[in-house]
């Protein structure tokens, strides 16, 4: 066996896939410098090397600018020009200089003096230069970065395939990373049903999150592979594991061309009962991808991702091209959109959101919206204006009691009146609600008969119902559907949902673990909405379900039957 400075990092097994790939590390926030001083005599070297960095970041800042002009972003491509002129700005340089010549280093001095500028802009009274304080940030981190030797620019930035290591992701990291360039994730926080594993997920990225506190050593790694159907990840891995990634890659090539068949046909049990089995969205650009895997339809468009690509609200008009976009790609198959639903990790640029201890409990999804009108109503108008154009359906989030579900619906119908009063077409929308709250659960019999369809979002009514934070690396072995009380929660929703005469979707990530997918149907389930790239084996699954076997019902829910939480907790000891 050849010699290797392998570093192994065990985590959560996020996205399925394995990949091997340079590294990028993504480090938003404040860099720290290794050294604050350098040695007498080293000064003009050092002032070298910051002027080498420098061209650096104008380099890479120009290749961003012209790849963005190339796509048609002018605008964006404008903020990078900007960012250049900073970066090559003549005072930067003499206050960096007078502070290397004090033997303070470069990196060191390009960060404080990047930190005054950024002050002195941010006490403008003006609005628009107040707002520029961050990129001056940003621009004096990635020279400080460079000549620190990590890459600190943003994802935005990626310009070669690459692993991302990073502490965590946010939604909106990862929603910037320029098509093709992710290989894989490995971050230090996360687990199974955070935002970032969602999106590896629906982007067909292998992921591993949750390492913990050994990212950090491995952050200089020049390669790393990625296992993320198995959880972990290998940080400078030697000759001999690269032939092992290899070797598994092509496996996972041969299966997935196994499932192509899957891929057009329809989701039927063995015994004929109709699954529809739909994708998870977050962007109607998706759209064609899902549909090229076999998506029958969108069980969850997540319309919040519209609104956290950017600095402002969009208005009704765009919400409208967006949605509009989203139904005329899937003709007549259902397109299920869950309305804004912000707070807990999920942050909106545009609406003050309140700090809160426990957002996840907090001001968040169909509470907010019920208290800002300016901001539920024009979503509410462009779905119903949407609905002309193909199979709209419209659903709430994180509700809790069946007053907001009255409420809600009496925004809807209030916009429908005045888009009647103004002249503008709009269609037919069915309504139904999210089942993610144990209350909702609990009462299901009680909102029922109020809404067209539930549609169970296990991600957070196994965090609500086990009461495990969804993030929390160290509760993965409770972040599981698979599990009494959740089923036993999906089992009364399903009985409520069948004595109103509404039909039950699951949205949530379990709707795509093979494990679950016959307990799911056993219980009455009849859609399973999920990323994308799950489809085709969804499909075979399915196909091998025993409709018929529903007795096996009783022994899921039954509350003294023993899940392997035990188990579980083991396997992670060990
Ligand atoms: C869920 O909670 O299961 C769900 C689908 O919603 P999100 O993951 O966006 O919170
Ligand atoms: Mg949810």
């Amino acid at each position: 066996m050849s010699e290797t400075r392998e570093t192994r990092l065990t985590g959560v097994a996020a996205s399925d896939g394995v990949a091997v790939g340079k590294t990028f590390v993504h480090t938003p926030g404040p860099l720290t410098p290794d050294r604050e001083t350098i040695e007498r005599g080293s000064e003009k070297s050092e002032l070298a090397r910051f002027d080498e960095a420098v061209k650096i970041v104008v380099r890479k800042l120009t290749e961003t600018g012209e790849s963005l002009t190339a796509s048609g972003n002018e605008k964006e491509a404008e903020i990078f020009e900007a960012h250049i002129e900073f970066a090559e700005d003549s005072e930067l340089r003499d206050e960096v200089e007078a502070r290397v010549k004090s033997l303070e280093s470069p990196e060191a001095a390009v960060l404080a003096v990047g930190e005054e500028f950024a002050a002195m802009i941010a006490a403008m009274d003006d609005e628009y230069m107040a707002a520029r304080a961050d990129d001056v940030r940003d621009v004096a981190s990635q020279i400080a970065a460079e000549l620190i030797g990590c890459e600190a620019a943003g994802l935005e930035a990626l310009d070669r395939p690459s692993v991302i290591l990073a502490k965590s992701l946010a939604p909106s990291d990862t929603a910037r990373i320029p098509k093709g360039k992710a290989l894989g994730f490995v971050t230090a926080e996360g687990s199974k049903t955070s935002h970032v594993s969602i999106m590896a997920r629906s982007m067909g990225i292998p992921a591993v999150v949750g390492v913990g506190e050994i990212l950090e050593e491995t952050l200089g790694a020049e390669t790393v592979a990625v296992d993320g159907t198995e959880g972990y990840a290998v940080a400078d891995p030697g000759p001999d594991t690269v032939s092992e990634f290899e070797a598994k890659a092509e496996e996972v090539a041969t299966e997935n061309a196994a499932l192509e068949e899957f891929k057009n046909v329809e989701g039927r049990t063995k015994d004929g009962t109709r699954i529809e089995i739909s994708a998870n969205l977050g962007s109607a650009k998706e759209a064609k991808d899902a549909i090229a895997y076999g998506a029958e339809g969108v069980g969850l468009f997540r319309t919040e991702f519209l609104f956290m690509e950017r600095d402002e609200l969009p208005t009704e008009d765009e919400q409208f091209e967006v949605y509009k976009e989203a139904v005329e790609a899937f003709g007549e198959k259902p397109v299920i959109f869950r309305t804004l639903d912000v707070g807990g990790d999920k942050d909106l640029p545009g609406v003050e959101q309140p700090v809160e201890e426990n957002p996840f409990l907090g001001w968040r999804g169909i509470r907010m919206c019920l208290d800002v009108p300016g901001l539920f109503k024009p979503q509410i108008r462009a779905l119903l204006r949407a609905a002309a154009f193909g199979n709209a359906k419209v659903m709430f989030p994180m509700v809790a009691d069946v007053s907001e579900v009255v409420a809600a619906k009496k925004v809807v119908d209030e916009c429908r009146a005045e888009l009647e009063a103004e002249g503008v077409s709009f269609g037919d929308i069915s309504v139904g609600v999210m089942v993610e709250t144990p209350a909702a659960a609990v009462c299901a019999h009680v909102i029922a008969p109020e809404v067209s369809f539930f549609s169970i979002g296990t991600n957070d009514l196994v965090q609500y119902t086990l009461a495990a934070d969804r993030g929390n690396e160290k509760l993965e072995h409770l972040q599981s559907a698979d599990h009494p009380s959740v089923l036993r929660l999906i089992g009364m929703t399903c009985e409520a949902a069948k004595d109103a005469g509404i039909w039950v979707g699951v949205c949530g990530e379990a709707a795509g673990e093979p494990d679950l997918m016959p307990k799911l149907i056993s219980l009455g389930v009849t859609e399973l909405s999920m990323s994308a790239p799950r489809i085709p084996r969804a499909k075979k699954v399915v196909s091998e379900v025993l409709y018929r076997s529903r007795f096996l019902t009783a022994q899921y829910t039954h509350a003294t039957h023993r899940l392997p939480t035990s188990d579980r907790r083991e396997r992670r000891e060990t």
